[in-house]
């Protein structure tokens, strides 16, 4: 089974506010890396068309390398108990 058929089978239970937080006039204004455009493997977060990031956090696979590679505050917490991915083959 490759990846991307075993990331199909996660399930995600979507809690109504995001596990994630952005500054986003700092992001827009300050940030010249946008290393959490490639390193999400979930592509949670996208380059609106202001340049502005956008984050899509239902689909957070709780990995944490965004939080690595953040030059600018990134508030993080695991989603609240229940919610977040479920991972079905590891
Ligand atoms: Fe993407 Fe991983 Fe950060 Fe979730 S924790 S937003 S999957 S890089």
């Amino acid at each position: 089974m490759n990846i991307d058929a075993k990331l199909a089978l996660d399930a995600f239970k979507i809690d109504e506010e995001s596990h994630i937080q952005i500054d986003e006039m700092r992001c827009k204004e300050r940030c010249q890396t946008r290393y959490c455009l490639y390193v999400c493997p979930a592509q949670v977060y996208t380059l609106g068309q202001e340049g502005e990031i956008l984050i899509r956090y239902e689909g957070c696979l709780e990995c944490g390398a965004c939080i690595m590679a953040c030059d600018t505050p990134l508030a993080w917490n695991y989603p609240r108990g229940g919610f977040g991915v479920q991972y079905r083959f590891g």
